[in-house]
């Protein structure tokens, strides 16, 4: 029994549906273990059958458990051939993963298809054992990554270099690969969230915003950390405690139940009230398999968070031509609270 895809079977009448055909790859990982760019996966009451391409076919034939078809290059297009003969139909599909031309080859040979979104990230969503041990290795690699760079200079080196310095160093602490490119943002490039690292030389008293994550086992993580170069201007200080408190008050309110757009306005509110700087983003978001996924923490999220979920809580403090600060640690969702991934210091530490 595969309890992961017997979640899936048991949502398939409240679908409308008798199948579920899964075609987007990260979500037929997560049902079978089976890692390839191009297989589907029918889950029917009682078939579960994986149809890849000859590159992937014996890798999926030694997984067990699951009925292997070789498929053409061409997916859909060959599922639309066949759907019928490998599952019953109605057949429910990942809408939100699947082009219009793919939806027409698909539907080439009049097999009753219902569309659907997010279901399998739905279940994504709560993690179990497992995938939590995989998240609890990703936030070990960052943190030992991060206690590195805290040793390292940063005045005068570009932001390029030292994020393929920390590419590095998450590899050599154990990163399979990197759960996505690392954020090196100095002086002004640190009131903009989402800097690409560039050619900027770190000066001195400044804020240098670094966000990075490792990917382990198939599992992200993802944590930010503002380090200073040097004594900081008085409104860089109040941003770095803002800041600090905004993260640490909503942290603390994480747990099974919390409503997601609440948490996001705990420190909405507090960085709004200070009139210091304007709210540029949510504050958080879903990690596993992908490092955005859910749920999602921003103000027009009315779920409450289960546990299980894994979330970032990573408010930031942005002033636009001068500097800013993001603090994110990553956390599981506890009955009773959060179990904080994130062990390195939210102290502010100068590396000059
Ligand atoms: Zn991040
Ligand atoms: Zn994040």
């Amino acid at each position: 029994m595969n309890p992961r895809v017997e979640r899936l079977r048991a949502g398939l009448d409240s679908l409308g549906a008798a199948s579920f055909l899964v075609t987007r790859p990260v979500n037929v990982r997560y049902l079978t273990g089976f890692e390839s760019s191009n297989a589907a996966l029918a889950v029917g009451a009682d078939r579960l059958v994986l149809a890849t391409d000859g590159r992937y076919v014996e890798a999926a034939r030694e997984l067990g458990g699951v009925e292997v078809v070789q498929a053409e290059r061409d997916l859909l297009a060959w599922l639309g051939e066949r759907l019928g003969e490998l599952a019953v139909a109605p057949v429910a599909f990942e809408a939100d993963h699947i082009t219009v031309a793919g939806h027409r080859s698909l539907a080439a040979g009049g097999v009753e298809l219902v569309p659907t979104t997010e279901v399998v990230v739905g279940l994504r969503a709560v993690k179990d054992g497992e995938e939590l041990a995989a998240v609890r290795r990703a936030a070990r690699v960052t943190d030992d990554a991060y206690a590195r760079l805290a040793q390292e200079p940063l005045v005068g080196r570009t932001e390029a270099e030292v994020a393929w310095w920390l590419e590095r160093a998450l590899r050599d602490e154990g990163a399979d690969r990197l759960a996505f490119p690392p954020i090196v943002a100095s002086g002004p490039n640190a009131a903009l969230p989402h800097h690409h690292p560039g050619p900027r030389r770190i000066g001195a008293g400044e804020t240098v915003i670094v966000d990075a994550g490792a990917q382990v086992g198939g599992y992200c993580s993802d944590c930010t950390r503002t380090f200073a170069t040097g004594p900081l201007p008085d409104e860089l200080q109040r941003a770095y405690a803002l800041c600090r408190s905004a993260q640490e008050t909503s942290l603390a309110a994480v747990r099974a139940g919390a409503v997601a757009s609440e948490l996001d306005g705990i420190a909405r509110s507090r960085i709004e009230e200070s009139g210091l700087a304007p709210v540029l983003h949510g504050l958080g978001h879903g990690v596993g398999l992908e490092v955005h996924e859910l749920p999602v923490l921003r103000p027009s999220s009315p779920e409450a968070l289960a546990a299980g979920n894994v979330v970032t809580v990573e408010p930031g403090v942005y002033l636009a031509g001068r500097g800013g600060v993001r603090i994110e640690d990553l956390v599981v969702v506890g009955a009773n609270g959060p179990e904080v991934l994130s062990s390195f210091t939210k102290d502010l530490l100068t590396l000059d």
